[in-house]
């Protein structure tokens, strides 16, 4: 049990078989207790249901669209209703987009960015006085083997760019509120298999995938999930604005 007595924040954790719904199964398992933040509010709540019981109380289903900045206060203000304390943070939430550099309108663009990078900022402002009320906590960032080798997996160069902001934002909010106790990470997996790439993920396109990968084969959400649970818990407690790479060997540097 690495989380017992603590309560976790997860955003985009309300899909059957995503990284976050991996992450919140993991966290409830080792005692934590879970707010599932989605803009799939039934999804959530359906979610935060379905998860093992703990003994500090009920976990809950929270609607959040991570790009609101309103709707963000709104989940952070329940939430901590709800717990009190939020002691961990998972900035997990994103959505991609298989296009080229001049297929991206302005408002793809202004979409991808806003929920892949402007939402780890939203609720990141959202938490951390909270966490810094109560001494500290840790915070950990969705990022992207995209933001490291500029693509070429699935999603499409502004997927890029916003994951690879994700990185910055956090070294730097790791660099401000180290002293507070609150410790900042990211996570840059490679290809896990969840449903965010829809049906787009020909076989021909896994082999060809599969000859990059050392460990032979695609990562599970479980993979990602145990990353996270490292960050979250106290084994990491001296690690703060690091990256850690969940690939299978896509990317060796
Ligand atoms: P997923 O589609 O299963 O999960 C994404 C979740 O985010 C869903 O529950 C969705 O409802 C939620 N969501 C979408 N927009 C939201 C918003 N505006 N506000 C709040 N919630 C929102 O996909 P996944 O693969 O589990 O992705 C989780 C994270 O991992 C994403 O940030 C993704 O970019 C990242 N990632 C995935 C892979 C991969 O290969 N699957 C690789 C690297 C990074």
């Amino acid at each position: 049990m690495l989380l017992k007595g603590k309560t976790a924040v997860i955003s985009g954790a309300a899909s059957k078989r995503g990284i976050g719904r991996a992450t919140a199964e993991l966290f409830a398992e080792h005692g934590a207790r879970i707010a599932i933040l989605d803009i799939d509010a039934d999804a959530a709540a359906a979610a935060a249901s379905e998860l093992p019981k703990v003994d500090t109380g009920a976990h809950i289903g929270l609607r959040c669209d991570v790009a609101d900045r309103a709707s963000c206060q709104q989940a952070a203000d329940a939430a901590i209703a709800a717990f009190g304390v939020t002691h961990i943070l998972i900035n997990n939430a994103g959505i991609t987009q298989p296009v080229k550099t001049l297929e991206i309108s302005d408002a793809d663009w202004q979409r991808i960015v806003a929920v892949n990078m402007t939402g780890v900022l939203n609720l990141s402002q959202v938490f951390i006085p909270n966490m810094r009320d109560h001494g500290g906590g840790s915070i950990a960032c969705m990022s992207s083997v995209s933001a490291q080798r500029g693509g070429g997996i699935f999603g499409g160069p502004h997927y890029s760019a916003a994951k690879a902001g994700v990185l910055g934002l956090a070294k730097a909010m790791a660099r401000e509120f180290g002293p507070a106790g609150i410790r900042v990470n990211s996570v840059t997996p490679g290809l896990i298999q969840t449903d965010i790439t829809g049906d787009k993920l020909t076989p021909e396109m896994r082999t060809d995938i599969l000859k990059g990968i050392p460990l032979n084969r695609l990562g599970d959400a479980r993979d990602v999930a145990n990353i996270y649970l490292f960050l979250a818990s106290d084994l990491s407690a001296y690690v703060t604005g690091a990256v850690i790479d969940v690939n299978g060997g896509m990317l060796i540097h």
